[in-house]
């Protein structure tokens, strides 16, 4: 039996005290958002109409390394922090790989999710500004969950614009935010006036993410003492989240562990972001070798068919643009699609990132991957979200590729959450009634052809 034990764990003074900024070590920096009215690049002042002042900071700031995470954050970290860094000797044996497998398992606390890695520090900067509360979106309802359970324990106000067709198929979800105070609100909604004005011209509108942002803005921009978060594609988001990877890179190093190959689902590309952070860094820097694969579902394929171009964030078209991987703000993936990861775009970070050739990217299909999620709910014991299940598939699909070369890889991937809200995805999956729909090259012309007209 080797000496390395099943789950890694660090004790609380071995955590990090530092979040680490990827952009400070990329010699080509990401490009800056721009104000849709004028094409110019946002300023901290049109920011902060927005965002909290801090936050603004962090998203603009893309040379300092190293921000010390503020001792009251560290507190709320240690409630469920640091998350295990597992070794993964039950799939390995079922896989009959000589492949080593570790995963970072971040599905220990409430919200199931990475998530409230940074909707603490986002709920605490507002606080620490002095403002009432903080509006958001949510889809699935991670994010939502996230950010309520962090506005409970700060005693901000919170309100969260859920969309309506989630709203109605997840109760469950919406009574755990009402439980940690959150008020929740079917998007569209009678209280903004894009929310009214959505509701004439579509009366029966099941509503969409790009849709619950601009009520959320709407409510933010207008109501004082109320900023709006996100919880994913942002710099700041990704700043957070590296604490993900700076732990795992610390647990590695304890047992003097390196990664061949490091493996993340993307969506908005906030844990992919996180988890590879420290690692990038060290490839930027020229220390250090790591394969880095970003998966993303073949029903929503930002990085693997998408063009490099400045975008809208939002359906409604009024968030800045960034420039980034995208299917065009328009695109909405297939109905039949469950699996999480439906955001058009990606963080402009890992977009250029992967521009410059420091990244690969897959798609796959939605049955694969829950066909990866049964097997390791099987041999690892957790329920994965079918988010995190992207990742467990190409892990799986290396480690079997070790299998047949004989080589002794290390693997490593982000296992960002739990799936017992995925319930209805499962039971199509177990019913056999789940199918996969993969859009042709002229379902993508047609969202692809309505992006802005930007010369940069
Ligand atoms: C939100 C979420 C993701 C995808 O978001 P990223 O910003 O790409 O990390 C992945 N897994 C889980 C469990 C999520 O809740």
């Amino acid at each position: 039996m080797s000496e390395i034990p099943y789950k890694i764990y660090l004790n609380e003074s071995e955590m990090p005290e530092t979040w680490y900024n990827l952009r400070a070590d990329m010699a080509h920096k990401p490009a800056p958002l721009l104000n849709p009215a004028t094409l110019e690049p946002m300023t901290a002042q049109e920011l902060g109409g927005v965002f909290c002042e801090e936050l603004v900071k962090q998203e603009l700031d893309e040379t300092t390394p190293y921000y010390e995470i503020p001792q009251e954050i560290r507190d709320f970290y240690k409630m469920y922090r640091p998350s295990p860094l597992v070794r993964a000797y039950c799939l390995e044996k079922k896989l009959q790989t000589p492949a080593k497998i570790y995963y970072k398992f971040e599905g220990n606390n409430t919200s199931g999710s990475h998530k409230l890695n940074s909707a603490i520090a986002q709920a605490y900067y507002a606080k620490k500004q002095g403002l009432r509360g903080v509006t958001t979106e949510t889809g699935a309802g991670q994010w939502g969950t996230a950010l309520s359970m962090a506005c409970a324990y700060l005693e901000l106000d919170c309100k969260v614009f859920m969309v309506k067709v989630s709203y109605e198929q997840k109760p469950f979800r919406r009574e755990v935010m009402r439980t940690y105070g959150a008020s929740v609100t079917p998007s569209p909604s009678n209280e903004t006036q894009v929310g009214r004005k959505i509701l004439a011209e579509h009366p029966d509108t099941t509503g969409s993410l790009g849709c619950a942002i601009s009520e959320a803005v709407e409510v933010a921009v207008t109501n004082p003492g109320y900023r709006y978060v996100l919880g994913s594609v942002l710099n700041q988001v990704l700043l957070h989240q590296s604490v993900i990877g700076l732990e795992a890179k610390i647990a590695m190093d304890k047992y003097g562990i390196k990664p061949d190959v490091i493996i993340g689902c993307a969506g908005g590309g906030s844990n992919l972001g996180g988890l590879i952070a420290p690692f990038m860094g060290e490839k930027l820097r020229g220390e250090a070798d790591y394969r880095i694969v970003a998966v993303e579902p073949a029903s929503c394929p930002s990085f693997t068919r998408g063009v490099f171009a400045y975008d809208f964030c939002d359906t409604g078209n009024i968030c800045p643009l960034a420039k980034m991987y995208t299917l065009g703000s328009s695109f909405i993936p297939s109905a039949n699609h469950a699996g999480g990861l439906r955001f058009h775009g990606m963080s402009t970070t890992l977009s250029q990132l992967y521009h410059d050739g420091f990244m690969e990217a897959i798609s796959v299909a939605q049955t694969d991957v829950f066909e990866a999620a049964q097997t390791f709910a099987r041999v690892e014991g957790i329920l994965p979200a079918p988010e995190s299940s992207h990742a467990i598939l190409a892990a799986m699909n290396e480690a079997i590729r070790c299998r047949e070369s004989g080589e002794e890889k290390t693997i490593l991937f982000g296992l960002t959450g739990t799936g017992y809200f995925d319930l209805v995805a499962y039971k199509q999956f177990n019913d056999g009634t789940m199918s996969d729909y993969i859009p042709t090259d002229e379902d993508l012309q047609i969202s692809i052809s309505k992006l802005p007209k930007v010369d940069k």
